[in-house]
């Protein structure tokens, strides 16, 4: 939500980072920061005009010959003392995040250890970088292949998570020694700008990592400018869709990941009571916002299926909702008022579409918190794929339940999905386990378990509609992404003249 100069005279205003120094925003469009525990507005974030946003891409492009020229194992060590600093600070970033967020405090620490993982696969980056050389290919004639960083490259990220998303991308780009520039999201700004507090601390040259905030105007620049030569996105897929096309048009190389709407398959032999835990973190865990979260059970057989909403019912209703700041909440409230409305509008959605709403969590209000943007988890049984409950992402604590009569069932409805992030599997039989996990259309895949997000040194993303391009986020595919190949052929004056060739050489 935007507002005007007048109203904000008082809030904390959110700077940019540009050139190794905090830039207080021109900008006349201001959005608004709340707390979303208290619906209070606690801060506000000048959106970058176009020509703040060329500053910031100028500046990186000015720092990228000295640190394309640092060698790697130096770059690595400012990632070392960074990594040391993040950890440091790991309780005032935790409780930044919930501030503007809303996830309770130890889902805010864990998206930025999650994160920090990403960072300690990149301080071993020159391992990766190390090229391939093949001797005598010809005689005196040697062939490296080398991979190099491309120059200025962006990150756009998304609300709900302001630390990991873009420790994603940045620790992998600035390794591979490229320079960038983050624009993250407007609703909760200010730990990109932390982050890039603690990398000037580590030992950053300036211009080497900047911040700009903003809308459509900022990553408009981005998409543009010459200077920028990739760029990563993770947010909802219209925009991923968007940015994809848009970037690619102009030239760029453009990893964008999209929405998900993730299904967990019960089978008859699973560990019922496994599956009930699992299923309520993956589903309920910060409040649905993840786009690892589930989002959709399917029970395999009917008695499955009323095993698991017997005990599902009673776990739904009593989830502990409350302030991020409160030890014993397990779901905070959501970003903001209008996702609040969003949400609740498709569960109003369902039940005018026929599904039977089990567990309603419309309206919730705490007691002390009554601004504050809670709702509690919801449960459909008898959801279909026509409806649009099941087709559209809902990013909420709203579980649907798509009985399936047989696995072969369950898994074309899987593979049926306009989305693919995630999947998982609930079963004891490994030759069933092992046919989802060849057939099933989706990037990342989880046996047994329910958010199957891979470690750092592995990559991450989706297919489908959930990825567009063609690199996945971070481990070797993040490598991939942020450097080409420059194959070199070498072959140094031996004093036996070699005369001019006329045909295609073929070094025999
Ligand atoms: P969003 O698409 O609204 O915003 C993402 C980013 O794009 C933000 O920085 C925003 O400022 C910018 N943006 C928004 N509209 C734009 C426009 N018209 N032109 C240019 N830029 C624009 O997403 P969100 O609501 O912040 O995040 C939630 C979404 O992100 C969900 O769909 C979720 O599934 C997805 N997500 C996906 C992954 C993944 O790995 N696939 C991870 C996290 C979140």
């Amino acid at each position: 939500m935007a507002s005007s100069a007048h109203q904000q005279a008082f809030t904390r205003i959110v700077p940019h980072f540009v050139g190794g120094q905090s830039v207080e925003g021109r900008g006349e469009t201001r959005g608004e920061i709340f707390d979303p525990a208290t619906g209070a507005v606690t801060a506000h974030v000048p959106f970058a005009t176009a020509a703040e946003a060329a500053a910031a891409i100028e500046a990186a492009a000015k720092a990228f010959p000295a640190w394309s020229a640092t060698p790697p194992h130096i770059r690595a060590r400012v990632l070392f003392r960074f990594r040391d600093l993040v950890d440091r600070n790991i309780d005032r970033l935790a409780a930044i995040i919930t501030s503007e967020h809303g996830k309770v405090l130890s889902d805010a620490r864990g998206e930025v250890i999650r994160g920090l993982e990403v960072v300690e696969f990149a301080c071993g980056i020159p391992q990766v970088l190390k090229g391939e050389i093949s001797e005598q290919v010809g005689r005196g004639v040697d062939v490296i292949s080398a991979r190099e960083p491309l120059g200025v490259v962006a990150g756009i990220s998304p609300f709900n998570f302001p630390a990991m998303v873009p420790m994603w991308m940045f620790p992998v780009a600035l390794a591979c020694g490229n320079t960038f520039v983050m624009k993250p999201s407007e609703k909760d700004p200010s730990l990109a700008v932390e982050l890039a507090l603690l990398l000037k601390e580590a030992g950053l040259p300036d211009g080497v990592f900047n911040v700009v905030h903003g809308d459509k105007v900022a990553v408009d620049v981005l998409l543009e400018h010459p200077e920028v030569q990739a760029i990563s996105f993770v947010g909802s897929t219209p925009i991923a869709e968007h940015i994809y096309r848009t970037g690619t048009a102009a030239g760029k190389r453009v990893q964008a990941l999209g929405g998900a709407k993730n299904h967990m398959v019960i089978m008859p032999d699973a560990d019922l009571d496994g599956a009930v835990d699992a299923l309520m973190g993956a589903a309920y865990g910060s409040a649905g916002e993840r786009c690892m979260a589930i989002s959709v059970a399917v029970p395999v057989g009917k008695d499955t299926a009323d095993a698991l909403i017997e005990r599902l019912v009673p776990r739904v209703r009593a989830l502990k909702i409350g302030p991020g700041t409160d030890g014993e909440a397990e779901m905070g409230p959501l970003v903001s008022r209008a996702h609040l409305d969003k949400v609740s509008s498709y569960i109003d959605t369902g039940v005018e579409e026929g599904a039977n709403l089990l567990v309603d969590g419309r309206g919730l209000s705490l007691q002390g918190y009554e601004q504050g943007f809670y709702i509690g988890g919801s449960l459909f049984d008898g959801v279909r794929p026509d409806m649009r409950i099941y087709r559209e992402e809902i990013f909420g604590p709203v579980l649907s339940i798509v009985r399936s009569a047989t696995f072969g069932e369950a898994l074309e409805l899987v593979n049926a999905h306009e989305f693919g992030n995630g999947t998982a599997i609930f079963t004891r039989d490994g030759g069933i386990a092992r046919t989802f996990m060849t057939r099933v259309k989706a990037g990342m895949v989880g046996i047994n378990v329910p958010i199957p997000v891979p470690m750092a040194f592995h990559s991450f993303g989706g297919w489908k509609r959930s990825l567009f391009g063609d690199h996945h986020m971070h481990g070797p595919e993040g490598v991939r992404f942020y450097t080409r190949l420059k194959a070199t052929t070498v072959r140094w004056p031996d004093g036996a003249g070699l005369g001019a060739e006329f045909t295609m050489p073929t070094m025999s």
